[in-house]
């Protein structure tokens, strides 16, 4: 079924470019210090973490969308509620306020200018809650906890600097559960200002840098974001994003370790453009992370134009949820899978807890997609990022792992642990739900925190 690629002159030529200028050896493609902490062989793998900065997304679209305020209205209106009454409390204390605590108000006030509350919207919030399953859920929050959370993205959101985000990382990672444990971890960039409406202040190729050079100095592999936009702006004699792949990954100086994709921000990753890019990261043994879950973050144009192979797609499904929900199919990636069977591929989120929570006794459609691709293909992966928020799927996916089913094998050799730090910040309590993943995950913990992640980098000796 699937279309075999025929690449042009063109695109022959920076294949040709790529394989004789990056570095073809993933072990060399390590830092120093993430090195030394693999040889150490002591480690744990966060394999699906972020720590862009304020700087790097648009900081009120972001702590909007992540606080879920536009899916739940009661609870939009009571984290309004909250967030007022947060700010009324900080201004008591005006003296004794330090300068974060004043950009934390500046910045409330902000949100809440945007969500403004007036007395009908307390009205109908008071009546609205008095239908008993509403308060069951309002009841069953940790009020306290979801404050706390608010302040955490803030002050991620208020940080200007990646590495000021990675030490807070450091505090709540999966280290501090496995005692005596080292921390290494993949850090995925993320380029918002293609496909995203928005102000974003630290360019892509300042992002880019400002990754790579922290990934010298913190046992951290970086991931270099693409998006086919990026092909249509020049750098040099080049489009910009064959020479920022090329760069990154060049033989001799510091390297990127793998590539991310994220279709929901406007593309297929059949998008013709990335082809070349695959063909040469199949080759040099470069992995692949692709979102693979939620609509949050995504695109919005509409249609979204993009393409199959050259073919031109308009994807135009009849909202901005839908599209991206399109986009992130995992089956979007076979025809890319049949160019590329040996292409190192994580799928992450999983297929995304909409499909987890439908995936109690038999896997829903984009989990066996994923399932049926670690059958066929060597080196497909999917990370559980994000969902272990949950409780009942992550009880659901640790399940899998105790079947005897072998069409349920995979999961035990191709699952990778990972938290979506810190997009998972406003509805994870860390500690607790990562303490959660490994009692449901017991007796794999080797598997998913070390050898299936050192396995899909390609560093198996
Ligand atoms: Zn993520």
């Amino acid at each position: 079924m699937a279309e075999k690629i025929k690449f042009t002159a063109e695109e022959q030529a920076f294949i040709d470019l790529a394989l004789s200028t990056i570095e073809m050896d993933p072990k060399k493609r390590l830092s120093a210090v993430a090195k030394d902490v693999l040889d150490r062989k002591n480690y744990v793998f966060d394999a699906h973490s972020h720590i862009f900065d304020g700087q790097c997304v648009d900081a009120d679209y972001m702590i909007i969308r992540l606080l879920k305020f536009d899916d739940n209205p009661i609870l939009k209106r009571l984290l309004e509620f909250l967030i007022k009454r947060i700010i009324k409390e900080e201004k008591n204390f005006n003296e004794n306020m330090n300068s974060a605590d004043f950009v934390e108000n500046v910045y409330l006030q902000k949100i809440l200018k945007q969500h403004s509350f007036n007395k009908k919207d307390v009205d109908s919030f008071s009546s609205k809650i008095t239908k008993e399953k509403d308060l069951g859920i309002l009841m069953n929050v940790d009020w306290n906890n979801v404050v706390e959370r608010i302040k955490d993205v803030i002050r991620i959101l208020n940080s200007n600097k990646m590495e000021e985000v990675y030490n807070y990382f450091v505090k709540h990672a999966i280290q501090n559960n496995v005692p005596g444990k080292e921390l290494i971890s993949i850090q995925l960039g993320m380029d918002l200002e293609s496909g995203w409406k928005g102000s974003i202040q630290k360019t892509y190729q300042e992002q880019t840098n400002e990754l790579l050079a922290l990934s010298q100095k913190q046992p951290i592999l970086p991931f270099l974001p693409v998006h086919p936009e990026r092909a249509t702006k020049k750098l040099g004699d080049m489009n910009e994003l064959y020479a920022t792949f090329l760069r990154c990954f060049k033989k001799g100086s510091p390297n990127f370790y793998g590539i991310k994709c994220y279709p929901s921000l406007g593309y297929l990753p059949t998008a013709r453009v990335l082809a070349p890019i695959f063909a040469v990261c199949e080759q040099a043994n470069i992995p692949v992370i692709t979102h693979c879950g939620g609509s949050m973050i995504s695109t919005f144009a509409d249609p979204v134009k993009t393409d199959f192979f050259g073919f031109e797609v308009n994807i135009s499904e009849g909202d901005r949820k839908k599209n991206a929900d399109a986009l992130n199919e995992p089956h979007n990636w076979e025809a890319v899978l049949e160019n590329f069977k040996q292409l190192r591929l994580s799928f992450g989120h999983f297929g995304g807890d909409e499909a987890w929570e439908k995936s109690k006794n038999t896997p829903a459609p984009r989990v066996s997609t994923i399932l049926s691709y670690m059958h066929k293909y060597p080196n497909v992966y999917a990370d559980f990022s994000f969902n272990f928020n949950d409780r009942k799927i992550t009880k659901s996916f640790g399940n899998y792992f105790k079947s005897t089913d072998p069409n349920y094998a995979p999961f035990k050799t191709r699952s990778l642990f990972g938290t979506d730090f810190w997009v998972v910040v406003p509805q994870s309590d860390l500690e607790k739900d990562q303490k959660y993943f490994l009692k449901v995950t017991q007796g794999h913990h080797d598997n998913l925190l070390d050898k299936n992640v050192i396995a899909f980098l390609g560093l198996k000796d």
